[in-house]
């Protein structure tokens, strides 16, 4: 005599859809979202790669905001194939029109030995990360990847308070902010980390407020430094990525000197009065150019006003911050085309973006054929006397 559960899974497995393992990982890595049902304590001891957990009970409460298309395909995994069933039934009475169960379970998946992650994708980050799950050239594995990165901002000014805001947002497992300034008010105009309320608070302080309260689940280590010579490569060392945000020239060629010598992209960008500029040196590749391919030597300080003294529209480091925060994600994620020989240039006025070519100089005091590295004293000090 059979019970009233295995009846229905017995129609359900005539009904609904049953793959093996195998074509569940190959529908996976075509896009199809892999949703684990089973409980968070049976989660945590193991999953497949990618897959994201809702436990069954919860499916029908929060698979819309996970899965906002109902045409998007979904794989249902349990611990042996029969939750999964029951899972891809609810769905499909929700309206889910591509359905199907992953046979055998996780026990199977492992035993097939198919890729697996230990880091468990709980509820709160599938849902807070939906619009990224699906996308195919993002998703889970994506965002796991994201939410292991580490990204080092200098300044939380200008530059990086978009880079930190949308960074933090897209769920970017560490984010170190670098600045040794106070909030004034003359940097609400544009540095949209700080508040009103925190003028005179240091601003790696105000930036951690607002990005814990944006995205709790993001790791803030706040560096009230100033970058030297002395204190570079420990600050930015153990990074994916770093993005300039810096305000003078000093700190540029220090941060050049020390991701080329330590081997992190660095995401460069710049603002003057109506015009931005962003660029991508990367110095795991052979074929890209430097900062001081760029700008070979500093310029002298006449030359060179920064923001206090030259004046910038304020809404221009958001968009330039921006691209360089899309650069940084595509870097963590491996996708897309990056910016490296490439000068990405924007003129708020004519609203017009211009592409400068930009090629590794042989010749170039940074990353030229002949030139040795010898410390970054040398280089502070080129700055130091202008
Ligand atoms: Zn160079």
């Amino acid at each position: 005599m059979t019970s009233a559960r295995e009846q229905l899974l017995a129609e359900l497995a005539v009904r609904i859809e049953q793959v093996a393992p195998q074509e569940a990982s190959v529908r996976h890595a075509l896009g199809a979202m892999l949703i684990d049902v089973r409980e968070d304590d049976e989660r945590a001891a193991g999953t497949a790669a990618g897959a994201i957990g809702i436990a069954r009970a919860s499916l029908q409460a929060r698979i819309a905001a996970i899965v906002p298309d109902r045409n998007t395909p979904i794989l249902t995994l349990c611990g042996g194939g029969a939750r999964s069933l029951l899972a891809a039934d609810t769905l499909q009475q929700l309206g889910y029109t591509h359905v199907a169960s992953v046979s055998g379970g996780f026990k199977r998946w492992r035993a097939e030995n198919l890729p697996l992650h230990f880091d468990q994708f709980d509820a709160d980050a599938a849902e807070r990360y939906s619009r990224h799950l699906v996308l195919p050239e993002v998703g889970a594995a994506g965002q796991v990847k994201l939410g292991k990165a580490r990204i080092a901002l200098i300044g939380a000014g200008g530059l990086g308070s978009p880079a930190a805001l949308y960074l933090a947002a897209a769920g970017t497992g560490t984010l170190t902010l670098i600045d040794d300034d106070k909030v004034e008010k003359s940097n609400l105009q544009r540095q949209v980390l700080h508040t009103d309320a925190r003028v005179g608070m240091a601003k790696t302080e105000s930036a951690r407020m607002t990005l814990a309260a944006l995205n709790p689940r993001v790791h803030i280590q706040s560096r009230g430094e100033r970058l030297r010579a002395t204190n570079v490569e420990a600050l930015i060392r153990d990074h994916d990525v770093v993005i300039d945000g810096a305000d003078n020239f000093s700190t540029r060629y220090l941060l050049d000197a020390a991701c080329r010598h330590l081997k992190i992209p660095l995401v460069y960008g710049a603002v003057h009065r109506f015009t931005g500029q962003v660029s991508v040196f990367d110095a795991r590749r052979a074929d890209s150019p430097c900062y001081r391919c760029l700008f070979p030597a500093p310029p002298a300080a006449e030359d060179a006003p920064n923001c206090a003294e030259a004046g910038v529209l304020g809404v221009l480091p958001g968009i330039i911050g921006l691209l360089q925060a899309s650069e940084a994600i595509k870097l963590v994620l491996g996708i897309g085309t990056p910016l490296v020989g490439r000068l990405l240039c924007f003129d708020a006025l004519a609203a017009a973006f211009r592409e400068l070519r930009l090629r590794r100089d042989p010749e170039c005091p940074g990353c030229g054929i002949n030139v040795e590295f010898t410390g970054y004293e040398d280089i502070a000090r080129i700055c130091a006397s202008h």
